[in-house]
């Protein structure tokens, strides 16, 4: 239930208020003087063990069937919510299901069916030139490899990663906006440039967390770890992190900060995963969805 997990991750603040602040003041402490290669790795080992307990249902936020379905919806994923992309594609898949569909669309039909998400004429382009390509190239499959995968119209390293770690178990780390600005936070690098964080973090992970630590993060940084306003006293691995009252440290202004099923909002699947401990989110229009959206 949505407020049980609020409550279980809000209540525990002000409770292990003293022990927290004991722990930060050590892990501060440790701070002042430059931190040790292997204290950074344990540091950042720690940080993902917690997270896997506060977030063991971490997911991908995209609704997706498919190879295809994960790497269209990933290219629409630019530039605005996952949860605005998952009410955009259930539409768009019913009118093209596969790669030679999509290849074939009117550009002007397509435009239609993902305005909602944004520079709807530029991934419209991206998306009738991707399902060429598989149409064409790949024989229409979504190839496996990350060197293939980088040759489509619109797709990057980070959409790459996506697809690679999500639809063929490949392990990737994705660098997104949440995940760059947690990591930097965090001190596990300085690097603002997404390719030297990916390399960065690699390093500090055995390959198999990769993929499961992406979700972790950025799951952390849309519902607790906020750009402009972080949940710090909310925060399960506050004592851990060196940015710790860069946000609200009162636990219970701090509690009204949390999103999504943290906060007992909607998440924004549409169709989450059976361990989902929240609410799905609604259709495009509803009262619901509208909810989420602020939430983001
Ligand atoms: S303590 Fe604050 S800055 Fe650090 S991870 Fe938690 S919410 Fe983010």
């Amino acid at each position: 239930m949505p407020g049980e997990q609020n409550s279980a991750v809000g209540e525990q603040a002000p409770a292990s208020a003293g022990k927290t602040a004991r722990k930060r003041a050590k892990a501060t402490k440790k701070a002042d003087g430059p931190e040790s290669r292997l204290a950074l790795v344990r540091r950042a080992r720690r940080i993902n063990r917690e997270l896997a307990e506060v977030y063991p249902y971490a997911h991908p936020e995209l609704d997706f069937r498919s190879p295809f379905e994960l790497l269209v919806a990933t290219v629409l994923s630019a530039q605005t919510t996952d949860l605005r992309v998952n009410q955009t594609t259930p539409a768009l898949f019913a009118r093209y299901p596969t790669p030679e569909d999509l290849a074939a669309a009117v550009p002007e039909e397509l435009e239609e069916i993902i305005r909602p998400t944004g520079f709807f004429r530029a991934k419209a382009r991206s998306l009738i030139g991707l399902s060429t390509a598989l149409r064409d190239r790949f024989g229409g499959e979504v190839p496996g490899r990350l060197e293939d995968l980088v040759t489509l119209p619109g797709v990057g390293r980070k959409t790459a990663n996506v697809v690679l770690g999500n639809a063929f178990g490949v392990p990737g780390i994705t660098v997104d906006t949440h995940f760059g600005r947690l990591v930097r936070r965090w001190k596990w690098t300085d690097e603002e440039d997404p390719e030297k964080v990916e390399a960065v973090v690699c390093d500090l992970f055995p390959k198999a967390d990769w993929t499961m630590l992406s979700h972790r993060v950025i799951f952390h940084g849309r519902r607790i770890c906020h750009a402009r306003r972080p949940a710090c006293g909310a925060c399960p691995i506050a004592p851990l992190c060196p940015a710790y009252g860069e946000g609200e440290t009162d636990p219970e202004k701090a509690k009204k900060l949390l999103k999504y099923e943290m906060g007992g909002y909607p998440g924004q699947r549409l169709a989450p995963p059976p361990d989902f401990p929240g609410r799905p989110a609604a259709p495009l229009g509803t009262g619901d969805a509208d909810e989420a959206r602020e939430a983001v």
